[in-house]
């Protein structure tokens, strides 16, 4: 446990709110933020919530040549009750060091950066909007920093936590999207990255998802790197289909992100005793099941959406219609139950939510 105080420098001038009902997505920053650095021999040190500023980083810091960086996404719910939750933060700080190992980034006090965290919050409380769907969205992320341009990990670090007040995601209602299976570029490899959240995944991303917006859909499925045939996952989301009356998601085989949102409806679901199953599906048995009228839900899961109704899939030209391209029963229930245990209108069985 690391036992240092936060050093606290408030702004003295406070930011105007933005318009409630003019929320986005990650386009304004609360008041302040947090910061904390780490030197080679001297471990994470120096942390500290200051005004939301510019940081200053000399061309050479390694971030910008080589891309040691990792970053998380959660979000704090304003219950009607005025209390605070957060949802499952401690899996983020937890896939966040697993991140770090994965990039030679120094292991975080998890506990410390949840504290941090919270203090956070409460000092820019007043930042958390208060209308249905919308939330307060937390992007801890760490950046490499020295400025050496040989290739080797950075012998310095920054921690930061970044809060940006968010909309509801479903403005006009739960709309299904439409999505294309990608074939020619890949995401991430058995061995890769794809289990760590870090830029570079995305990055790599950009393109197809380019093509994908251009002819009408509006995200990319990944598969597998390898044969080109085993469904992955959704740009920043996992996926999920009702087959025949039986839920299954792709298996955590290493190129897959794990999801707090997917672990999170597959527990739900075996509270409900509907059948889970984590294994491998490929693309042409998602085909098959759509010909024989089989294929009757798919939707993806992950922090910003939540959950997101599939209404159609394009592969290799053909379109594949997920039943009548509407929200299915069992998805509408899922979200429902889900964002009602994080906003605080449902009960929690799972202890999930912290309260601030
Ligand atoms: C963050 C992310 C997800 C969703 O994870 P949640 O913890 O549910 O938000 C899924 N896929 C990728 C690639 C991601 O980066």
């Amino acid at each position: 446990m690391q036992n240092e105080q936060i050093q606290i420098t408030l702004t003295s001038t406070k930011k105007p709110k933005p318009d409630p009902s003019k929320l986005g997505f990650g386009h304004v920053f609360t008041d302040h933020m947090f910061m904390m650095d780490y030197h080679e021999g001297q471990g994470w040190h120096d942390a500290r919530i200051v005004p939301y500023q510019s940081i200053s980083l000399e061309p050479a810091a390694m971030i910008f040549h080589y891309g040691q960086s990792v970053f998380e996404g959660l979000k704090a719910y304003l219950t009607k009750e005025e209390e605070v939750l957060l949802f499952r933060p401690d899996r983020n700080f937890k896939r966040l060091n697993q991140s770090n190992d994965r990039l030679c980034i120094p292991e975080i006090d998890e506990q410390f950066a949840l504290e941090a965290l919270k203090k956070l919050i409460s000092i820019d409380r007043d930042w958390i909007p208060a209308a249905e769907g919308t939330s307060l969205y937390i992007r801890p992320f760490i950046i490499s920093t020295e400025p050496y341009l040989g290739v080797a990990p950075s012998k310095s670090y920054q921690f930061m936590i970044i809060l940006s007040p968010v909309g509801s995601y479903y403005k006009e209602g739960i709309n299904p999207v439409k999505i294309a299976v990608e074939r020619q570029y890949v995401r991430a490899v058995a061995g890769g990255t794809g289990n760590a959240k870090t830029g570079g995944n995305y990055a790599s991303s950009l393109k197809a998802q380019e093509i994908a917006e251009k002819i009408g859909y509006s995200q990319v499925l990944w598969l597998d790197g390898k044969e080109n045939k085993y469904i992955e996952e959704v740009g920043s989301m996992n996926i999920f289909f009702k087959i025949n009356g039986e839920v299954v998601t792709p298996d955590l085989n290493g190129s897959i992100l794990e999801g707090v949102t997917r672990n999170s409806i597959i527990q739900l679901l075996k509270h409900w005793n509907i059948p889970v199953i984590e294994r491998r599906i490929s693309i042409e048995e998602i085909q098959q099941a759509c010909h024989d009228g089989l294929l009757e839900e798919a939707f993806g899961t992950g922090t910003a959406a939540v959950i997101s109704p599939i209404g159609e899939f394009l592969w290799q030209n053909e379109k594949l219609p997920v039943q009548d391209g509407k929200i299915g029963k069992l998805t509408r229930e899922l979200y429902d139950t889900l964002t009602g245990i994080q906003n605080g209108t449902k009960p929690d069985p799972f202890d999930w939510c912290v309260k601030l």
